[in-house]
Parts: C-alpha cells; structure tokens; sequence
C-alpha cells in the first residue's frame, strides 16, 4: 500500500526551495558570508536532509543550539564549520573534539573552560548587546580584551551578537545594538563579526558585517515579503475524514466555543494538536481562527482543535467528499497567517511538527 495512505498529516519539504533560499540570501548578502541556522532539526524540517541540500549548494558554515544537533550536522556535512550556539560546559569537551564542533562562548566561565580543555580548536565570543540573553556582558567583553593569553587560549575565530527587535526594522533598539556591537568590536580588531539573523539581514548593509546567520527565511516563513520573498518550503496536508450537516445555532468541538451562525456543511479533519497545529488555532465565538486551503478555495477552522482532529466550514464549496485533501498550511494558506491566529510565530509551528506527521522530500535539483 501507497504508505500516504496510512498517513494522517503529510508534511511536504521542498529542498529545491530550501537551496533557492539559501542562494537569495546568499546573493543579497554577498560579499559577507550567508550561513545557515539549523537549529531544532533543521527548524523541524530535518538535518539530515536540509544540511546535505546547503552544503551541496555551497552553503560552509551551520548553527546549531546543542552539541547532538551538532553531531547530526557533521555527519550530514563532514567539511562544514558547525557552531554551537548554547555554548560550552567542560563535560561537553569530548564530544566536541569527536565532531569539531565550535562553541559559541556566551560567558566568563565557559571562556576559561574552552581555553583550558580546547587544545587551540576555535570558538566564537557571543557578546550581549541588548537583549539580556545568552553573552558577554560588555563589561566582561572588555576584561576579555585586555587578557591576550585567555584570548590566545581560547582561540576565537569570529565575534557575534544577536538583535533583539530585527523583524521590526524602526524599533530603535536595532541601531542602538549595533552601536554598542560596533564599539565592543574596537576591543577586537582582528576577529571578523556576525549580526545579522534573517530579519536583520533587512535592516541595511551595515548590519551584515561578515556572517550572516539566517535561520527562519531559509524555511520560507514570511518575512519582509515585500522585498525578498522567500518560497515556500514546507505544506502541510491533511485528509477529510468525515462530513456532516450542521444546523443554525449549534456548537462546534471541545467546549462549544464556536456557536453556527446559519446552518452549513462541516469536515472534519485527520489531524490535531497532537501534529502540531495549535489547539487554538481554531475560531471561537470571540476570535476569528485561521483558515485552511480545499480546491482552491480558502475555508475557516471551526472550533478548538481537538488532539487528533480538525473541523472546518465547507458550506460553501462545491464537490467536497471525504479523502479530500485539505493544505492546512504551505503555497495557498501562508504559515504566518496560521500561527498568527493562535498567537504565535511560524517558527513555533514549524518546529512543533511532530513526528506523527509523514515527511515527504521533494529533492533539490543536483548542484
Ligand atoms: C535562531 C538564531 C538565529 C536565526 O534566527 P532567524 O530569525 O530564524 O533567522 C540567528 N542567530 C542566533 C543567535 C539564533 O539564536
């Protein structure tokens, strides 16, 4: 048997598209260096398909956030730099010799721990420039600078920080954070320097510097649409299980959230929360819901969504019968869109997909 056939959610993964990306923001980063974050399985899509796809491409430097993520890189990748963007405990040592993972060193400590136990293999220094998360604060960025054999211990090979407000490109915090970064690198003359995530690759040139670390645009999640779109890479398909007649004034799933307003035609759907799609994704009586895609034609999510199931208002399109595929999310039914009505971001989404859901890959043309 055909196994989509047992398949209650198909999650398609467009490598083409994944190594198209790559190579827009490659091309509209140049002559600074375009990496590629994989971070949480590749953002859900798979290391071990997305990385061999880059790399074929041309794609040199990868991030991870966790040592094993950066084993499964380096099998997938056996040239590649690989970094490690949670950084570096001394018990972590061993395994990143084996695979010669790079740590990113985001405190005092992890500094002296990598000098001590590195033998000379390069790393990268993470300063905080404003987003009090992972880093040297800059008071400890500067101690470092006046301890060259900490330095030459430690061996780093790149300077970095993240932007706490990229995707709004007027937020004043962005400029504010490359000052700060810009003053911070005076203490480092010789190390080049990474900024930019996706997002910021927007903000202007000056955020480039030398590395580029995109993550979310590679997986084709919307952002600044308008001036570099990105194609999609994942869609997300699901089945019509069953289809049923509902009358004015009736309720809709777990809790009766979502009242009928004029009699219709629901179906319900294979899939649920147990896949990944947000319990609240879904309308209420009070929230307007995503909507979903069926021959052509956008259609409402009805209701909470329930573990394993899904209903959706099909009144009003013609032909529908149960085996139908209905595209939850992917070309016609944008990812932003659906995470927006549940409040959350297509990364969530994307790397909330579980392992119920059946991966297809369409492969990337050979390079
Ligand atoms: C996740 C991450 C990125 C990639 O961010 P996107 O918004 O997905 O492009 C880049 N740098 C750091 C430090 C990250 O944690």
């Amino acid at each position: 048997m055909n196994a989509d056939a047992l398949a209650g959610l198909i999650i398609a993964i467009d490598l083409g598209a994944l190594v198209r990306n790559w190579k827009r923001l490659r091309d509209l980063s140049s002559p600074a260096e375009c990496a590629a974050v994989v971070k949480a399985d590749a953002y859900g899509i798979g290391i071990e398909r997305a990385v061999p796809a880059l790399a074929a491409a041309g794609c040199r430097t990868f991030f991870v956030a966790l040592p094993e993520e950066g084993e499964r890189v380096r099998d997938a990748a056996p040239d590649a730099t690989i970094y490690v963007l949670n950084g570096f405990v001394a018990e972590w040592a061993e395994h990143f010799r084996a695979f010669s993972l790079r740590p990113v060193l985001n405190s005092p400590e992890s500094i002296e721990a990598w000098a001590a136990l590195c033998h000379g293999a390069p790393s990268v220094i993470h300063v905080d420039t404003g987003m009090n998360r992972l880093g040297l604060s800059l008071h400890q960025a500067v101690g470092l600078s006046r301890r060259p054999d900490l330095l030459a211990a430690a061996h780093p090979q790149m300077l970095m920080s993240h932007l706490a407000c990229a995707d709004e490109p007027g937020h004043p915090l962005n400029r504010t954070q490359l000052t700060l970064f810009r003053e911070v690198r005076g203490e480092f003359p010789r190390l080049p320097a990474s900024l930019a995530n996706s997002a910021g690759m927007h903000l202007g040139r000056d955020f480039h510097l030398d590395l580029v670390r995109p993550g979310i645009a590679l997986y084709g999640a919307a952002f600044a649409q308008d001036r570099a779109p990105m194609e999609t890479v994942v869609t997300v398909k699901t089945r019509i299980l069953q289809i049923r007649e509902v009358a004015a004034g009736e309720t809709i799933g777990y809790g009766a959230s979502r009242h009928v307003l004029e009699e219709t035609r629901i179906a319900i759907l294979s899939a649920g929360y147990a896949d990944g799609y947000h319990r609240m994704t879904g309308s209420s009586d009070k929230h307007p819901g995503a909507e979903a895609t069926l021959r052509g034609q956008q259609v409402p999510v009805l209701g909470r969504v329930s573990m394993d199931l899904i209903a959706i208002d099909v009144g009003h399109v013609a032909g529908v019968t149960e085996g139908d595929w209905v595209e939850l999310f992917g070309p016609n039914m944008p990812i932003d869109a659906v995470a927006a009505a549940a409040a959350t971001v297509g990364y969530e989404l994307l790397t909330g997909l579980s392992h119920r859901g059946a991966r297809r890959y369409i492969e990337a043309e050979p390079a």
